[in-house]
């Protein structure tokens, strides 16, 4: 448990939260400030900070609480869509800094819109940015 990190006092019942899912290493509650009502997310009990630090058999556990909430999230919402996201440091808006998923239940026609996609200057440049990353795959 990180002692100032605001989901290791949810997961520990220190701060009440409106959970969803307890089982194994995995918990899921509702988000506070919804993007549509039944925005859930998905955490490991223990403290990791991002998806990097996540162990691949933890993942595994939470992929599997991943589909099994996303559809009761669905069901129960009754939408007939779910975003999965996930946000890594501070960047790309990770604000707690505990790593979890948000699901986000879609309904047609609800206005949500993710985001602004660009073009390639050229083929050439996305041939060699796809290089650039293979070659830095693990
Ligand atoms: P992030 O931007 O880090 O990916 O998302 C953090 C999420 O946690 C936000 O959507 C925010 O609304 C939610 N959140 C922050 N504090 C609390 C809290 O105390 N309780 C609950 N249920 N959600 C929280
Ligand atoms: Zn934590």
């Amino acid at each position: 448990m990180s002692q100032d990190c605001i989901f290791c006092k949810i997961i520990a019942g220190q701060i009440p939260s409106a959970k969803i899912y307890d089982q194994g290493g995995v918990y899921a509650f509702l988000d506070i400030a919804p993007v549509n009502k039944g925005h859930a997310l998905v955490v490991p009990k223990k403290h990791y900070a991002t998806l990097f630090d996540l162990p691949d058999d933890l993942g595994r556990e939470m992929l599997a609480a991943l589909k099994n909430v996303g559809r009761a999230v669905m069901t129960a919402t009754g939408a007939s869509g779910l975003n999965v996201g996930m946000n890594n440091y501070e960047s790309a808006g990770q604000l707690v800094h505990h790593a979890h998923f948000h699901l986000i239940p879609r309904h047609d026609g609800d206005g949500l819109t993710l985001w602004t996609q660009h073009a390639y200057e050229s083929t050439e440049e996305m041939r060699k940015l796809a290089q650039a990353i293979a070659a830095a795959l693990g």
